[in-house]
């Protein structure tokens, strides 16, 4: 592969399938379940109006368990690869793992766990450190904190930058993700028509577009860093 970012350039998008061997739990276990709550429970604008200790509960462990899960080798083998080519990883994930393993260019389309949102001034973010956040801990401006993270039903203000960084893509790699939550999933529609697109899922996701895609059907751990290998040799 050339070495010259002008020239080669891999955009990554990842889903929950990349942490999984991090142990954090993927969203649609074969149960449908995210750690054992339906998603309208704890991750929408109406869970939050009918119950904001219940959904702050539910993203405070998730918190926790982010701060004690460590990169596996495929968020390791992607940091690899930074050092050899531009690599924008494009990430529905709300964890840290990607920054931890030591990718410098991550875009988190559905928000970061690790920071609190205003919720009378959207932009307005604090980074928690090693802090969570309850009921009545208010922002500057007097309204509650929420986890700074998208939930199912609001917009995405990251996916025009998302849809950039696909469309100037030679390489797409797609990994861990079940292509099944939009408008995340249509991204892999953006590529150019001469990119190089592979996926990499143990269960491969029954979507449209995948005719272009070398599918590798094995887990993020062991696929992509063979993956990485193939590409630096090429
Ligand atoms: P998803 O849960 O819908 O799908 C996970 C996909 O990962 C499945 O296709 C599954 O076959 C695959 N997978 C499972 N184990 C894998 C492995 N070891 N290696 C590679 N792939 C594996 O996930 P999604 O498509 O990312 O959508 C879920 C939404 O839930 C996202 O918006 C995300 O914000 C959120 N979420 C995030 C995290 C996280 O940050 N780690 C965890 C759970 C859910």
């Amino acid at each position: 592969m050339a070495t010259d970012p002008a020239v080669s350039s891999v955009v990554v998008l990842s889903g929950a399938g990349i942490s999984a061997e991090s142990g954090l739990q993927t969203f649609r276990g074969s149960d449908g379940l995210w750690e054992g709550h339906s998603v309208f429970e704890v991750a929408t604008p109406e869970a939050w109006r009918a119950d904001p200790g219940k959904v702050l509960r539910f993203y405070n462990m998730r918190r926790d368990q982010v701060r004690a899960a460590q990169p596996n080798a495929a968020h390791r083998a992607l940091a690899e690869l930074e050092r050899r080519c531009r690599v924008d990883i494009v990430t529905q994930n709300i964890d840290d793992l990607h920054e931890r393993a030591g990718s410098s260019r991550v875009l988190h389309l559905h928000g970061e766990v690790l920071y609190a949102r205003s919720t009378v001034k959207p932009d307005w973010l604090y980074h928690l450190g090693e802090r969570n956040i309850e009921l009545g801990d208010h922002c500057d401006f007097g309204g509650q904190l929420r986890p700074h993270v998208v939930w199912f039903g609001e917009d995405v203000p990251e996916l025009a930058r998302a849809a950039d960084l696909v469309r100037s893509a030679d390489v797409l790699i797609v990994v861990g993700t079940s292509l099944a939550v939009y408008p995340a999933a249509g991204l892999i529609h953006q590529a150019p028509r001469a990119a190089q697109r592979y996926l990499v899922n143990p269960e491969l996701p029954a979507v449209d577009g995948l005719a272009a895609f070398e599918c590798i059907a094995e887990t993020a751990g062991a696929g992509v860093p063979r993956l990485v290998e193939r590409l630096l040799e090429a």
